[in-house]
């Protein structure tokens, strides 16, 4: 099947040009960071497949490829915490793509209950990397926006929600 995207011709069309041709990696895939386009916060990282570009394309809703599961992967189907695309951008050399999502329902986008699946930090500099010790995480997000065992049952998997 013909690619829907355009050829990467020269470094002049990658960086300049007006048609979409995302640069797939070895396997076929593309980094996507997902971010509200309310609040500008990050909530996600994950990958697409052409099928699931397209997919997000021409429904508007996120699609990635997941690659636990080996399949397309229509964010919030289990959920109902769907992800209404209002703008997608891609970046200079074209590997990574960058998606403004409005979220549904409680809003959240990880399946572990958190609105962000980053919401574990480390701080720089502190005292764990310069004594040695394994490096401490703290939660930045104190309390879950769902219930992730009511949702999914006993094991959920990051891409189910
Ligand atoms: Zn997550």
């Amino acid at each position: 099947m013909p690619s829907r995207f355009a050829d990467r011709t020269s470094v002049e069309v990658v960086e300049e040009g007006m048609l979409l041709a995302p640069k797939f990696d070895a396997n076929g895939l593309i980094p996507v960071v997902t971010t509200d386009a309310a609040t500008g916060e990050v909530l996600m990282h994950a990958y697409m497949n052409e099928a699931a570009l397209l997919k997000t394309l021409e429904t508007g809703e996120a699609h990635h490829y997941s690659r636990s599961r080996q399949q397309l992967w229509h964010k919030g189907a289990t959920s109902g915490l769907m992800q209404s695309v209002q703008q997608l951008l891609i970046d200079d050399d074209r590997d990574c793509l960058w998606m403004k999502v409005a979220v549904a329902g409680t809003g959240a986008s990880c399946h572990v209950g958190y609105r962000s699946c980053f919401y574990r930090q480390v701080s720089p500099g502190e005292g764990d990397i310069k004594a040695g010790r394994p490096i401490a995480l703290a939660f930045t997000e104190t309390t879950k926006t769902f219930d992730p065992i009511a949702v999914y049952g006993n094991a959920p998997n990051p891409t189910q929600l």
